[in-house]
């Protein structure tokens, strides 16, 4: 289908109103027929940046957002911006970052308020929205607030609030409706004492004691930011070991900074009831018998694809029993003229991955080059914050790849201890013969930001020679990187003088592989 020019409606071509008027935008277009080389249903990070780069190819582009409030989506409203700012906000009033220093009791604020949290979110949210706001408004799509349904494959009903809707006749359609927290009816919800992270932001107070139900990202996260402020809390999760996906050393490490703070793990502990008791505490009964009493629940156990209202069949699509959606390397799903970017597609459902999907699908859209990114990092706002790129040692192990690894601790790195921070590290994982880079993990001050380092040598297919030779900014995290190179570098050498020193052995003794726990004991090493 091709949008011709002349098509474009007045309110298209005119300016857009800066003021919350806005909501209704366009508003002489309602009751109409609207047409579009591209509609993106949910404006956060996925919708946007589809949006922009549709835009950028000259396509009149229009993206709807079920709520103005919501505009920026999850990530903007009840996710990642508000969790981070949250945790920075945590570290500043709590003191934590400085305790090294002035000793354990130190704090910038003595009693720290729900409403103190809020002041930094709010500030920060309102600043982000405007910014999405103006690069949609400065890239001339068109931005309709109201609930998006199929009407057809190519046909989308817009319906707000009062009832009214505008019909958007479109080429391609960008699905990047995101998700929403899972709900069972099993648990009591009252948004104050028992609440989903989307309500966290909306608590009245900080309770004295938290039971978080699912030990995933997101109930790590909070549930170590409530710690950090002296809140008991309790983390059930029916797997017996967490953050599975992680480097096993790194997250002992977390689960050991998390127990320093007092927090308690029920790992391998299914939930099967929850009743109120007196006195505002809730009883958590598990299958074991146990039982955990608590004055509030998180329940972060997973979340489910925001796709019940787009009458998904009307398009031809269905999603999964978790309401997500299928779709290809290219982002598209079973029909082809429609894509489907961001967490309403599943893993690893982040806001840096979404933006990426959001462009690889335009691009695909409308035949443009894409080069996609083949290192992706992940980073987890933990307190200390932990960060990784490429394979883990178990997934090299488990490929059988020898590796060796150079290890920096932030104790010996002189911005490690300026930060206050002396229990961090960093291990980076490189092959023993061709000296790639195969994989960095990090915990610690900066993690996040630091493992860019390595993520793009990896993408380079740098060395870990690379390391040993440059020069960074001293003193710096990055200097971490040189630390583990050199670490790494002698655990070679030594492998190199053993073998120079050792007696000849026989042809067919060089080729008996050792046990495997020999060549695991010389990595000890
Ligand atoms: C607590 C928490 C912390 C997180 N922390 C991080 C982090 O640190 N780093 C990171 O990378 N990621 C993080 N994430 C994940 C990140 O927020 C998501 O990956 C990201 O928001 C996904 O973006 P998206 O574009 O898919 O959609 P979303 O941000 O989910 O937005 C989707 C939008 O679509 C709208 N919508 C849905 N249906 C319709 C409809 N029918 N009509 C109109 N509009 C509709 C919704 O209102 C919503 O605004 C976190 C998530 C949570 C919940």
């Amino acid at each position: 289908m091709c949008v011709a020019n002349d098509l474009q409606p007045e309110c298209q071509r005119r300016g857009r109103p800066t003021s919350p008027l806005w909501t209704d935008f366009p508003q002489d277009c309602w009751s109409q027929v609207m047409k579009y080389d591209l509609v993106v249903i949910g404006s956060g990070p996925a919708g946007q940046k589809g949006a922009i780069a549709a835009a950028k190819l000259n396509k009149r582009v229009a993206i709807v957002e079920r709520d103005f409030n919501q505009f920026g989506g999850v990530c903007l409203h009840s996710g990642t911006i508000p969790s981070k700012t949250m945790r920075e906000a945590i570290l500043h009033l709590s003191g934590y970052s400085h305790r090294d220093v002035y000793g354990e009791q130190y704090r910038q604020k003595r009693r720290i308020t729900m409403d103190d949290l809020r002041r930094q979110v709010a500030h920060v949210v309102e600043h982000e929205r405007d910014v999405v706001q103006d690069q949609l408004e400065r890239n001339g799509i068109d931005s309709y607030v109201g609930d998006a349904s199929f009407v057809g494959p190519h046909e989308i009903a817009v319906t707000r609030a009062g009832g009214e809707s505008v019909t958007l006749q479109t080429e391609k359609v960008l699905i990047a409706s995101g998700t929403k927290p899972a709900r069972p009816e099993s648990i009591p919800f009252d948004g104050e004492t028992v609440f989903d992270s989307d309500e966290i932001l909306k608590l009245s107070e900080i309770p004295r004691s938290l039971i978080v139900i699912g030990g995933g990202v997101i109930g790590i996260e909070y549930g170590i930011m409530f710690a950090t402020l002296g809140v008991r809390v309790t983390v059930v999760d029916g797997r017996r070991r967490l953050l599975e996906f992680a480097d096993a050393e790194i997250v002992d490490s977390l689960m050991f900074h998390a127990r320093s703070l007092g927090m308690v793990f029920r790992l391998g502990e299914d939930v099967v009831g929850i009743d109120r008791l007196q006195e505002n505490r809730i009883a958590l009964h598990l299958e074991s018998g146990k039982k955990l009493i608590g004055e509030s629940v998180l329940y972060a156990a997973g979340r489910a694809g925001d796709t019940e209202r787009l009458n998904l069949e009307a398009a031809g699509l269905t999603p999964d029993d978790r309401g997500r959606l299928w779709c290809n390397e290219h982002q598209q799903t079973w029909v082809p003229h429609i894509y489907g970017v961001g967490d309403v597609v599943g893993f690893p459902a982040l806001a840096s991955v979404s933006m990426e999907q959001g462009r690889r699908a335009v691009c695909h859209a409308f035949d443009q080059p894409f080069h996609g990114c083949e290192v992706l990092p992940y980073g987890l706002y933990t307190i200390p914050e932990i960060s990784m790129v490429g394979k883990n040692e178990d997934e090299l192990t488990k490929e059988r790849v020898p590796y060796e690894v150079g290890v920096a601790r932030f104790r010996e790195i002189a911005r490690g201890k300026i930060l206050g921070d002396d229990t961090g590290l960093l291990k980076m994982l490189f092959h023993r013969e061709t000296r790639e880079i195969l994989g960095v993990h990090c915990i610690g001050a900066t993690a996040t930001e630091i493992i860019h380092i390595g993520q793009t040598v990896m993408a380079l297919g740098g060395t870990i020679d690379y390391f040993r030779d440059t020069v960074f900014n001293y003193p710096t995290m990055a200097e971490c990187y040189k630390v583990a190179a050199f670490d790494g570098l002698n655990k070679l050498s030594l492998e190199g003088e053993f073998a120079a020193s050792a007696p000849s052995t026989s042809e067919k003794e060089e080729k008996t592989p050792l046990p495997r726990e020999a060549n695991i004991d010389v990595m000890a090493v």
